[in-house]
């Protein structure tokens, strides 16, 4: 029947792709952008958040929230994390080598990736390697992953935290996690999810939720970031309710290394020419 002819186009399109995402990955086709974070204070470049980009040649663009699972169900996602930090950490050297600076980047981290003592040091020889100075580097991990492992994700995040590397939480609030086990989480950054900024505008109710998980990261003694931010009436709340940061369409999509560098530079300048500015 249909559904079932409608499945197999379904399932014929994954193993494809699941296919072409192994080559593309040896064959270096995948690549790394970088969505600026901005300070709501000072409406500064705090940092990045590194997203995955990957350019199929003949079906076009297939979005990170397609390939991922897929990268995650055959476990290539060990394969294709270790290289985003790796990435990360190339770029990073570079753009600090031109005296620019870019803020701390966050890369995403994968469940499975958390299963394994061994992503200590895909983290840190990197970050070795490179000569990088570690809180420039900060993983995203979810409630969910780290639920999902949780004595070995622990440990792990614990080990790469005491070598200065930061942790953000990316769908605080969306899990199942208790407070008190949020507590225990190894963290610095609380990522208010995209769901919650959404809403924002939406009522008394939903403004009160946003709120809510803004003041529990306070509470927690956590730093804040929206995602997702897309309207000047979010940003304007955001701001007014004291949350740090903010990312999302309505400052920048995601920029190719080249973009996002040019970006840091504009911004750099503006800086200095602010700061001379005030002395004169
Ligand atoms: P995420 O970590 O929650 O990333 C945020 C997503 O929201 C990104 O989608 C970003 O492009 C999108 N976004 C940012 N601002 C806005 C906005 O204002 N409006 C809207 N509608 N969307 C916005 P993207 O790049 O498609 O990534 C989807 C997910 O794929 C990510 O969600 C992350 O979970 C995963 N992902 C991406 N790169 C990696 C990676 O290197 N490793 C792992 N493990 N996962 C990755
Ligand atoms: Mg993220
Ligand atoms: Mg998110």
């Amino acid at each position: 029947g249909l559904v079932g002819s409608e499945m197999c186009i379904r399932d014929s399109r994954k193993i494809g792709l699941e296919r072409d995402l192994r080559r593309a990955f040896l064959k270096r086709e995948l690549e790394v952008h970088y969505q600026p974070q901005f300070e709501i204070a000072s409406g500064e470049v705090a940092g990045a958040e590194a997203l995955l980009r990957w350019n199929h040649p003949t079906e076009g663009p297939v979005s990170p929230g397609e390939f991922i699972p897929l990268a995650e169900e055959s476990g290539l996602i060990v394969e294709i994390g270790a290289w985003v930090v790796e990435r990360v950490c190339e770029d990073l050297r570079e753009i600090l080598d031109r005296r620019m600076h870019p803020g701390s980047v966050s890369v995403n981290v994968s469940a499975r990736q958390l299963r394994d003592a061994g992503f200590h040091d895909t983290v840190m020889d990197p970050i070795r390697r490179f000569g990088i100075h570690p809180p420039y580097m900060q993983l995203e991990v979810t409630e969910t992953a780290v639920a999902q492992n949780r004595d070995t994700a622990i440990a792990l995040l614990d080990s790469l935290r005491r070598e200065g590397v930061r942790v953000a939480i990316d769908d605080f609030g969306t899990g199942y996690s208790s407070l008190s086990y949020l507590q225990q989480m190894p963290l610095d950054v609380i990522k208010v999810d995209k769901s919650f900024v959404d809403e924002i505008g939406n009522g008394v109710t939903s403004d009160n939720i946003c709120r809510t998980v803004i003041r529990m990261a306070q509470g927690m003694g956590k730093k804040s970031i929206a995602e997702g931010v897309e309207t000047r009436e979010q940003l304007d709340f955001l701001r007014e309710n004291g949350c740090d940061q903010a990312q999302g369409w309505y400052f920048s999509k995601a920029l190719s290394k080249e973009a996002f560098f040019e970006f840091v530079e504009q911004q750099d300048l503006h800086t200095q020419r602010r700061k001379a500015l005030e002395i004169l």
